[in-house]
């Protein structure tokens, strides 16, 4: 079975690839010739995935899932969310992201934060959805250089290093993507 992953993102291509059984094969956009910018236009998190998968098959006609990922801080309401790419600016920065996210929490004490990643399925012409979510703490300052993104600066619950300073192995065990990652792959072996 073949089915298209629809992201640009080699890291969440390694990450969802390592958890994925090899009778699926997997195909990235520039496997299928896809080098433009998806829409990601909506205001949810579930919205974007579905945006995304919705896109792939109605101009390109194949199977596929897209993920959106989103990071939800109690302290400030759940901001950035849906916006975590974009947080400091439309340069999507990763390292501008996390220092406005250190400075919002300076001084506070409730650090709390979860990831969600919602993938969105599109096959047989219907759409399903598998949400995974990671609870932890942003922590003080970055620590770490694996992964991408706020991986630094994520702590899960439980555990003393950040996402940044764990191997794919532990964080795909532990982490939201890979947590959405094995219930599509439950639904795709049905
Ligand atoms: P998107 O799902 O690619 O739109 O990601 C939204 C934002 O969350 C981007 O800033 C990503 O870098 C960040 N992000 C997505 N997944 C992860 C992750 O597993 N760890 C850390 N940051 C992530």
């Amino acid at each position: 079975m073949e089915i298209v992953f629809a992201t640009n993102n080699q890291n969440k291509i390694k990450e969802v690839q390592a958890l994925i059984p090899s009778h699926i094969k997997l195909l990235s956009l520039k496997d299928i010739n896809c080098n433009e910018d998806i829409p990601e236009t909506q205001n949810t998190i579930e919205g974007n995935a579905i945006q995304k998968a919705e896109y792939i098959k109605a101009h390109y006609g194949y199977d596929c899932f897209a993920d959106d990922t989103g990071l939800e801080v109690s302290e400030l309401n759940g901001a950035p969310g849906v916006y975590s790419a974009r947080y400091a600016g439309k340069q999507r920065s990763a390292e501008d992201n996390m220092q406005k996210l250190l400075q919002e929490l300076k001084n506070k004490q409730n650090r709390n934060a979860r990831f969600k990643t919602v993938i969105a399925l599109h096959i047989n012409n219907k759409i399903e959805t598998f949400t995974g979510l990671c609870e932890g703490e942003i922590t003080k300052s970055k620590s770490g250089n694996n992964g991408f993104g706020y991986d630094p600066i994520f702590q899960p619950k439980d555990y003393k290093q950040t996402f940044a300073e764990m191997d794919l192995k532990l964080k795909n065990t532990i982490g939201h993507r890979g947590k959405s990652v094995k219930q599509l792959v439950q639904f795709l072996s049905q």
